[in-house]
């Protein structure tokens, strides 16, 4: 899979554009899945663009309740009715940025499954926390917040995780191959350990500076399964690029 993080970028004319890019770039269709995650004004655009295509789309975020008082807030039910599959879920930006928590990532997790999204959870340390050795210990705590809080064998999730260091993020220094499948090949030990049914079928994702000239190298590790791209998935003849390179 690849997907599109457009964060907070583009007006109407540029969904249209880009979507329309990469439908006339003759990816093949499926292989792999192209998600697009655009911000929500644009989701009716993209999906206009995409509907009778291969192309998918999802939101950036969601918030647990179904509907209500809840100003500046989007649902699942929401997110379903725009068409689309996916969300992505605790984004270091949001982590970050707007203080979401582990726990509070984990209900939307919940919640999102509940709509009958796939959510894409981000994972992934700061440069301190490498810095001291920390990557394990915080990747296991941000996985199994989520782990945890769901009924896995009962409820036989798709989920999706992406590995996104927070310092190969929009920095240009990308993980190296080697990097990101130890981190990756950790996130699946602790998805084993948790439900294998999950585990062999759980893809795994890479962010963090992905490009067209180093997406090929990543996605040839034997625990990463594409890629999750910001900064890249705006251009399309990048983007484009970066599809070829898992295909
Ligand atoms: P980047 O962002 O590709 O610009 O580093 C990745 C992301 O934040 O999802």
């Amino acid at each position: 899979m690849v997907a599109g993080n457009w964060k907070m970028n583009g007006l109407s004319g540029d969904a249209v554009h880009l979507t329309q890019a990469i439908l006339n770039a003759g990816l093949e269709p499926m292989r792999p899945e192209v998600v697009l995650f655009p911000p929500f004004t644009l989701l009716h655009a993209v999906s206009q663009e995409a509907k009778s295509s291969a192309l998918r789309w999802g939101g950036q975020n969601l918030f647990w309740e179904a509907s209500g008082a809840y100003t500046g807030e989007i649902s699942g039910a929401m997110l379903r009715d725009m068409g689309c599959r996916y969300v992505l879920l605790g984004h270091s930006e949001r982590r970050q940025i707007f203080g979401e928590t582990d726990a509070q990532v984990a209900q939307k997790v919940k919640a999102a499954l509940h709509s009958g999204l796939i959510p894409v959870v981000c994972v992934g340390e700061s440069e301190a926390e490498r810095a001291q050795g920390a990557t394990e210990s915080v990747l296991r705590r941000q996985v199994e917040a989520v782990l945890h809080l769901l009924n896995l064998d009962a409820n036989q999730p798709n989920m999706i995780i992406a590995y996104e260091p927070i310092w190969a993020i929009g920095t240009g220094l990308s993980a190296t191959p080697e990097q990101a499948q130890a981190a990756h090949a950790f996130i699946r030990t602790l998805v084993v350990a948790h439900s294998e049914h999950l585990a062999k079928r759980l893809l795994l994702l890479y962010g963090g500076s992905v490009k067209g000239n180093n997406a090929a190298a990543l996605f040839d590790q034997e625990d990463i399964d594409g890629g999750l791209v910001g900064g890249a998935s705006l251009q399309a003849g990048e983007f484009v690029q970066i599809c070829r390179a898992a295909e």
